[in-house]
């Protein structure tokens, strides 16, 4: 199988000031309790309006943005949440709910359409343990995932993605989960795979502020040292038994090591049950580099009356060769002509990594921040702060033996 090379790839330009999307978290509590899962349940339940309000202004004032992910906890538990969605709506922002869809009703996603939802990012696998879905493996949650799928497309004109947080158990079902994928390409714009890390109290000892932690009091408390890290390159591969040809377009690497890979983005282009073919890096430039000359902002969520505009996309095809490949591909049947050919993003992101040294690789100009006092954190660390005021570092226990953390 070939390696990933971050080279071959467009390096997403989403930095820290001027980004695809920012993570608003109206609520912690959650109406499931996913294995993984890097927020509490229990801290201090909703936000205020106002407290929304306020983070918003963060955002606003730190960072150029096109989407916010309303996360948690579920959004869709927290009291206001239509409320929420059009006060983002109404800072010219992007609502995109990022639920277990649990709470979601067909009442509430009309009600929520209404407000401004433009899209939703259902978080659906099998480590969830979901009433009536208990031991239920990924390909039997697809039935799931169609059902949201569906009801969405009836709602009418938003975006539908959908979230897996892969183990090493759960990774032999990917080929399938893409197969499903490519047969409702026409209602899914969006499959993200979030591959499993372990926390590595065995490997590392913890410190805030220089202070030892007892492994014990660590907040993360669903650490689980006999799971095996699942990688990119993983995930990657055995896509590729399924689809030979799947590569990906653009990336972002880590804070300290360039040349890893945090998000890797594929776009692949097709019809319901068929796939052309793969955007090439030089087509996710153009849509990058267009979508930030005319709106002013990078692009991270494509809703269905954009994804559905595939044919227009293969006009990138005079700078990218692979685009130039599906236009071929397409039109080699002429009646093609009269059909529409669809867009859907795949996103495999490798949260922290934890390096030899016990330092810490983070996502690069990672997208997902949210606010903590006033400030911008990565979301997926934020109990840190809450907890103990900082991040936490970590050394190798081996190379430890005093008190001191190195970063
Ligand atoms: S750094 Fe953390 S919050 Fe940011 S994108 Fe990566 S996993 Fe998500």
């Amino acid at each position: 199988m070939a390696k990933l090379n971050h080279h071959d790839y467009y390096r997403l330009p989403w930095n820290l000031a001027d980004n695809g999307i920012a993570w608003l978290e109206p609520t912690t509590q959650c109406n499931l309790a996913c294995h993984g899962c890097y927020r509490r349940n229990d801290r201090d339940g909703h936000k205020s309006l106002e407290e929304v309000d306020a983070d918003l202004d963060v955002f606003q004032k730190f960072r150029k943005i096109d989407a916010v992910s309303i996360a948690g906890g579920d959004p869709l538990v927290h009291p206001e949440i239509i409320e929420i969605v059009r006060r983002v709506k109404a800072r010219g922002l992007k609502p995109v709910l990022n639920t277990n869809g649990l709470a979601l009703t067909p009442e509430l996603l009309r009600e929520l359409r209404a407000a401004g939802a433009y899209a939703f990012t259902f978080h659906i696998d099998s480590t969830q343990n979901r009433p009536g879905w208990k031991d239920a493996n990924e390909l039997e949650l697809n039935e799931l995932r169609y059902k949201f799928a569906r009801m969405v497309a009836d709602a009418g004109d938003m975006g539908c993605s959908f979230n897996s947080t892969v183990s090493e158990e759960s990774k032999k079902f990917i080929p399938e989960m893409m197969k499903w994928a490519e047969r409702n390409i026409d209602t899914v714009q969006l499959m993200v795979f979030i591959l499993y890390r372990a926390l590595g109290t065995r490997r590392f000892d913890f410190f805030a502020n220089g202070e030892k932690l007892e492994p014990g009091t660590l907040i993360y408390n669903e650490d689980d040292e006999d799971k095996k890290d699942v990688k990119a390159q993983q995930v990657y591969d055995l896509i590729r038994t399924e689809y030979p040809d799947f590569d990906a377009c653009a990336f972002l690497n880590g804070t300290e090591q360039p040349d890893s890979i945090k998000w890797l983005l594929s776009g692949r282009l097709g019809t319901p049950g068929k796939t052309y073919g793969y955007m090439g890096r030089k087509g996710m430039e153009i849509l990058q580099t267009f979508h930030h000359l005319f709106m002013d902002r990078y692009l991270a969520y494509a809703g269905p009356s954009t994804t559905k505009m595939g044919k227009s996309m293969l006009l990138f095809g005079v700078l990218d060769k692979r685009l130039r490949g599906v236009a071929r591909r397409f039109y080699a049947n002429p009646l093609n002509a009269f059909k529409r050919l669809y867009y859907q993003s795949v996103m495999i992101i490798q949260p922290i990594d934890m390096l030899d040294d016990g330092t810490q690789n983070m996502c690069d100009s990672c997208p997902d921040v949210t606010v903590w006092n006033g400030k911008l954190v990565w979301s997926c660390r934020m109990d840190e702060q809450a907890n103990y005021g900082c991040n936490l570092t970590s050394r190798p226990k081996a190379a430890c033996g005093g008190t001191q953390a190195s970063r």
